[in-house]
């Protein structure tokens, strides 16, 4: 049911192939056919999408999402994170393993993605696990995985405390060409602890996590990384120090990529406030001078991605004491507003957010898309960047509702989402053909 469609007038901002300015985009047979600065005669049949005054963007790639299928079907299933998705202009997403039943065999990969075809919303890109169980014990199948079509390896939501385990890992993923996408935690310097070390901490009386929790494992990885020539990708960057890390192994030349939620650079650990459960979350929210640190690594191209780390829980998992909280927040349907954020604050220009969300993605992973030239996937994501709203999170089509940022004001909405040339969302509903 992909048709031909026209996306006229429309500005176009595709930071992989240096485009920015107004173009019209012919899609065809599920893909991009033509880019053109003069305006294109509409083909017969063809639907017509008037995109003046719009932005018309490659559709935005998250690396880190938690589908919570298979197992808990009640926080979020592949169908519902999917709808979640195309409503924040998603198209394609990285489904973590770190489900009920972990995706560490080739079956629950198939099964992850028998789900998506049945979603038929968006691409879903399982990643498996590392390690069996994500215990951090013995190696998970990798080959198996791969072949049965993930795209990457990790045990997110733990780290690999083993560092001759990592190592293996690194020189597995290696053989076959995908990245070990890491959650960087030394537990034995997070143990007990709540949220950010710090005056807040302090203040409530809860025990800190140290940067030095994170920042020591960025540091381990990066030497392994160097040693096996492998390819790593590292997962919710929350500290200075290991922006510092990741800048200066890419100026040596190391496969080293990296992503950001947008909380962790949007809120810091004050967000906690009193109590907020909707402020916790692995890594937690950090200092000011960290999230200072994040955003100028975003900028500077030292973070490739924003990755929502989307976390759906349900309401009693956040309506307990703050020690007992569930760490994570939903982040499918806010990850747009947000980012611009960063935009109308002068810290990102609007082509940095685009590729943040498209380019950036798609290189880390080598993932299809993330770009609006003549072949690309016809994957488009349509914005109306002056129209402003309020987050009710009642309204989100994720089936959970955990979020820091409801009643928010945001400027900058998502207003159509294509997938492979076939509308998935429009006018705040999303449109389902299973
Ligand atoms: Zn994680």
């Amino acid at each position: 049911m992909s048709g031909t469609v026209l996306f006229r007038r429309g500005r176009v901002i595709d930071p992989r192939n240096g485009v920015d300015g107004v173009r019209d985009v012919l899609v065809k047979d599920g893909k991009v056919a033509e880019v053109s600065e003069a305006p294109l005669p509409v083909p017969a049949g063809a639907e017509v999408v008037e995109a003046a005054g719009r932005w018309v963007l490659p559709g935005f790639i998250d690396l880190h999402v938690h589908l919570r299928e298979p197992g808990e079907e009640g926080k979020e299933t592949v169908l519902t994170g999917c709808r979640a998705a195309v409503a924040g202009g998603f198209t394609a997403v990285v489904a973590m393993p770190n489900t009920k039943v972990v995706n560490d065999s080739g079956l629950v990969t198939e099964l992850v993605l028998s789900r998506a075809r049945a979603a038929n919303l968006c691409h879903v890109y399982p990643a498996g696990a590392i390690t069996k169980g994500l215990k951090g014990e013995e190696l998970a199948e990798t080959g198996e995985l791969i072949s049965a079509g993930c795209v990457a390896i990790t045990d997110d939501g733990r780290p690999v405390m083993s560092a001759a385990l990592m190592r293996r890992a690194l020189q597995y993923a290696t053989l076959f060409g995908v990245p070990v996408m890491v959650h960087e935690e030394d537990l034995t310097l997070s143990a007990g602890g709540a949220m950010h070390e710090g005056p807040t901490a302090t203040r409530l009386g809860l025990r800190g996590i140290p940067a030095s929790a994170e920042v020591a494992m960025v540091a381990r990885d990066l030497v392994l990384l160097e040693e096996t020539k492998g390819r790593l990708h590292i997962a919710h960057v929350s500290c200075e120090g290991s922006v510092r890390l990741i800048r200066e192994a890419k100026r040596r030349g190391l496969n080293v990529t990296a992503e950001a939620t947008p909380h962790h650079v949007i809120l810091d650990d004050r967000a906690v406030g009193d109590y907020d459960t909707h402020a916790k979350m692995a890594p937690p929210l950090r200092a000011d001078r960290d999230v200072e640190a994040l955003r100028e690594a975003l900028a500077d191209g030292t973070v490739d991605a924003i990755a929502t780390d989307h976390a759906p829980h349900g309401v009693l998992d956040k309506q307990v004491e703050f020690e007992k909280g569930i760490n994570g927040i939903v982040g499918l349907e806010t990850a747009l507003g947000l980012t611009l954020e960063l935009v109308h604050a002068g810290v990102l220009t609007e082509q940095r957010a685009v590729a943040l969300l498209t380019h950036g993605p798609a290189q880390a992973f080598g993932l299809p898309g993330g770009h609006l030239a003549p072949g690309a996937p016809g994957d488009v994501t349509v914005v109306d960047p002056i129209e402003e709203w309020t987050v009710d999170a009642h309204r989100f089509y994720s089936r959970s509702r955990n979020t820091p940022f409801h009643g928010r004001r945001q400027k900058g909405r998502v207003v159509q989402t294509w997938v492979s040339g076939r509308k998935v969302y429009a006018d705040g509903q999303v449109k389902e053909s299973r």
